[in-house]
């Protein structure tokens, strides 16, 4: 029977490390603070907000909220930006996605400081992460690899498959497994016989959004399954991309949704807002 990773204990003993670090860099006179901007109204990021909110109460980093009008111009946006990366006591910026169409959510990200990016959305720190130099890694790929570590799961020098590229889970998340030395093969909705490449992994990652798109006869035997998939059912259940049920007998590890990436996400930003305030 597969280890079910548990990402919530994981999340949970980090979550205190960092509220250890908060600590210490409270008695040098640094009070770590998030800013988040949040545009219009959208039920699922309002959630992921509140939640933000909560963790960084627990760990004890200071929190301000932008709420602006879905109407708002590019240039009120950019400006808001601009003065968030002049003020010294914000140490992270974070601009909750998605924004209204007629924002242009590139630009939004380039603007942001990249020693604030707490997101690692921004080209320069995307460009560190791509040459392997320190930097913001998103939270998301970043979670998957903590918790990777904290289970002694090996990534040198494994085959590591990723399904899903975008540019804030599936293509960091590959280049971070390629930085640690996985051999990495990336899907996506365009590759040609999926089943073939997903058998041969070692480590399986799905970042795709669509329930059971990996099934039983997709993996391999003793295979690492990580399921960064949120997808929620017609009866209201959050479910992962994985067929979980039907893997738990063949696989050597998997990641429950919810419990599993989810948790690290958050714990993770944590993390990127307390490496802003060290100015690392
Ligand atoms: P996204 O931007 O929609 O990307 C999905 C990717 O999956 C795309 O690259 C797409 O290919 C690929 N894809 C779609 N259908 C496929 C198929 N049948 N076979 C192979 N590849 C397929 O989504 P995202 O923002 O990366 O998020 C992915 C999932 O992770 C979502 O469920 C999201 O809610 C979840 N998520 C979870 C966390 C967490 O903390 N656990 C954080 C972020 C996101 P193309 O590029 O060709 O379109």
């Amino acid at each position: 029977m597969a280890v079910i990773i548990d990402g919530r204990e994981v999340a949970k003993k980090i979550k205190e490390e960092l509220k250890e670090k908060v600590n210490e860099l409270k008695e040098k006179g640094i009070y770590p603070k998030l800013a988040v901007i949040m545009i219009g109204k959208d039920k699922a990021s309002e959630i992921y907000v509140r939640n933000k909110s909560r963790d960084c109460d627990y760990v004890g980093i200071e929190y301000e909220e932008f709420f602006l009008e879905e109407s708002i111009t590019m240039e009120t946006l950019l400006n808001l930006i601009d003065e968030l990366n002049k003020r010294d006591d914000i140490h992270g910026i974070l601009l909750q996605s998605p924004i209204p169409e007629h924002l242009d959510i590139r630009k939004a990200f380039n603007k942001i400081d990249y020693r604030k990016d707490v997101d690692g959305f921004n080209p320069i720190n995307v460009g560190k992460l791509l040459i392997g130099e320190d930097t913001f890694i998103p939270c998301t790929p970043l979670g998957v690899i903590k918790l990777l570590e904290q289970y002694n799961i090996q990534i040198e020098g494994k085959n590591a498959v990723v399904i899903g590229r975008s540019n804030i889970v599936g293509k960091p998340l590959s280049q971070y497994l390629l930085n640690k030395d996985a051999t990495v093969t990336v899907c996506h909705s365009k590759t040609e016989n999926l089943k073939e490449i997903t058998s041969k992994a070692d480590i399986l990652i799905s970042a795709v959004g669509k329930p059971k798109v990996i099934t039983r006869d997709m993996v391999k035997e003793n295979a690492v399954i990580i399921d960064v998939g949120i997808n929620r059912t017609p009866d209201g259940k959050i479910v992962g991309d994985v067929d979980y049920d039907n893997l738990l007998d063949k696989v050597s590890y998997i990641t429950p949704v919810p419990g599993g990436v989810g948790q690290m996400t958050r714990a993770m930003l944590i993390n990127n807002i307390i490496k802003a305030a060290e100015g690392k």
